[in-house]
Formats: C-alpha cells, structure tokens, sequence
C-alpha cells in the first residue's frame, strides 16, 4: 500500500482545478431540445419537420438548438399537443390554425385557443379524392354508398372530407365511411377494402404516389362545381386548388384535376421561447433558396406568401426576425397584436 503524501494530494487537487476551469471555458452552452409534430411519414408534414430541423440543427453551434420531428395524427393532434406544451412547434393547416384560434369545429367547447402563436405557412395542401378505377367512381356525388376513408380523429383533413362532402350533397351517412389513419389507405386501396379515400395534403406526396402505382388502376377526382365555389366563398381559409397530374404518372388520369385546399402553417404557443423561435425563423428565411430544395412541394414558396394564411397572432421571435429582416410591412397588422 502506498499512501499518497500531502504533496500529491496538493498536486492532484491543484491539477483537477486546472482541467474543471479548462473545461467550463470551452464548454458550449447547453442544448436546447425542441419537437416538432408532424403528420404520417408518407405525407409531406413529416419532411418539412425534418427541412425545418435540419436548418436549425446546422446552427447548433450557434444556438444550441437541437430540433426533432415526431410523425404524429395530424393537425388537430399538433394543435392540442403544442397548446398541452408537449410538443414546442407543430405544422398545421391553415383551416385548423383558424378553427383553433377563434374556437370552432374541435375547439368549440374549450373555447378560442388565445395561446396559439403562428411563425409563417408553408406548402399548399390540396383535399384530394382518390378513388380506384372499378369502383365506378367518377365523381363526387357517386361515392354514395362507397366504402370510403375520411381521415383519421386528430388528422387535420377530417372535417375537409365532411366540408367536400356536403358540396355534393351527400353526409358520412350516405356513405360507409372508414376513419383511418392515411398512411394505411394506400394500401386498402391497393386490396380493394375501400373504394376510395380523401387526404388533405402537398403535392407530390409519397402517400398519392404509393396509392397510384399499385396492382389497382387509381384515379384522382376532381372536386369542382358550385359545392365548393360556395366553400371558398364562405370560409376564409379555402382557395380553388389544381394538383399537377405529371407528378403521379402512376395515374390512370393524366389531366390535371381541380379541387380546393388549404396551406401547411408552422405553429407554437405563447410560452416558447423568443429566442428559440427568433432563430428558427430567420435560419430558415435566410435559407430560403437551400430550404425549398428540399422538397419538391416548396417549389411555390416565396417569403411574400410565406406570410400570408395565418390566423394566430405572430409570435414574438418571428416578429423579431421580420422586423429585423424588413418583411414585416407585408404582414396583416392584426396579427402583430398580443
Ligand atoms: N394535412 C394533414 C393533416 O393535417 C397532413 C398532411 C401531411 O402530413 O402532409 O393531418
């Protein structure tokens, strides 16, 4: 046994000192960890959680934030879970950012949501009816007594199914509606379980492409006529929509189908941090360029309509960065309010 003597002690306890004030000086801060909810991952939310967090997660070094992307139920689900602080961001549809915001639809017993902060919108998002070739359905008003999917609770595309529904006339009653979650109505479409499913989504999006080049000839509808004239005219989120047949060759059509949609908005609460969402906004509106090659749904985007189709009022990072960045003059003005 070899006791150490007081010397050593001194030595060894001088040393750690050294090492503790070395190591606290290179120290990087410590990391922030934010989620970020999405939708299925073959819908377009689930990549633009990961472009959003890869623009974000570059800067680590910067601000040490570490973004992470959950595949969730949806809008309504992002909604809920940003307002429950479960989730620090969500991407939502613009419909549901309203709804929530002023406490209609799934809101409306709890009341207007006031905690609700927008940031910017995103992509396009198109109600889109995809029905198989044998079902015989043609149009709309002959999904009548069809085995149908509307959408999955939680999923922001539910009450479109029922909106686009009603255009034509008809209710869930009139048809046999199925409630599943869109990542598996490709597939049952694929073994004839169902005729036909709706999905409010961007275009191309993988769960489209996989529902259009299977054994069963697929086809896209159109959602057009007075019906929806009169939904757009009546609900301030709703605009006439054109999905691009070229970006599903698997289709058995090849026009271009008109219908109407909505936009994917990017969402938090009141209670993140200005800091965290200052700099996620400006990492990814000064990379604007790099982040719209991500996919190939942000081909559209422009920092002009990037900021409009919001309900919530903005929070107060991204007001920070749009005022710092001069962009805060094409900004509707209420939504500068606490
Ligand atoms: N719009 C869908 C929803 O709110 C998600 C679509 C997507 O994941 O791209 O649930």
């Amino acid at each position: 046994m070899h006791g150490k003597s007081l010397i050593q002690y001194i030595y060894i306890f001088a040393l750690s000192l050294v090492f503790i004030h070395c190591g606290s000086g290179k120290a990087k801060r410590k990391t922030v960890f934010v989620t970020i909810g999405t939708g299925a991952v073959t819908g377009v939310y689930y990549p633009t959680g990961g472009a959003i967090s890869r623009m974000i997660n570059k800067q680590i070094a910067t601000y040490g934030i570490k973004a992470t992307v959950e595949s969730t139920a949806g809008s309504v689900f992002n909604v809920n879970a940003v307002l429950a602080g479960d989730l620090d961001f969500g991407v939502v549809q613009s419909d549901r950012q309203y709804q929530a915001y002023t406490g209609v639809a799934e809101w409306e017993k709890q009341g207007p949501c006031k905690d609700l902060r927008s940031i910017f919108t995103i992509h396009p998002e198109s109600v889109t009816l995809v029905a198989s070739k044998k079902s015989g359905i043609t149009s709309p008003q002959l999904l009548r007594g069809k085995r149908v999917n509307l959408g999955n609770p939680g999923s922001g595309p539910l009450q479109n199914s029922r909106d686009a529904l009603a255009a034509f006339g008809l209710t869930e009653k009139d048809i046999a509606a199925e409630y599943v979650k869109a990542v598996e109505a490709p597939g049952l479409l694929q073994d004839e379980r169902i005729d036909a499913f709706f999905y409010t989504v961007g275009h191309p999006s993988g769960n489209i492409k996989e529902a259009t080049s299977g054994r069963v000839p697929v086809t896209l509808i159109p959602l057009v006529g007075p019906g929806v004239d009169s939904l757009v005219n009546q609900y301030p989120y709703y605009t006439h929509a054109t999905i691009p047949m070229k970006l599903y060759p698997g289709a058995s059509n090849k026009k271009d189908i008109q219908s109407f949609g909505v936009k994917g908005t990017f969402l938090t609460s009141k209670n993140t941090s200005t800091d965290i969402v200052y700099a996620i906004t400006k990492e990814v509106f000064n990379n604007l360029d790099e982040f719209k090659t991500i996919h190939p749904a942000y081909t559209v985007l422009t920092k002009r309509n990037m900021l409009e189709g919001m309900s919530a009022p903005l929070h107060t990072g991204a007001i920070r960065y749009y005022k710092e960045a001069g962009l805060i003059e094409l900004i509707n003005p209420s939504l500068l309010q606490e």
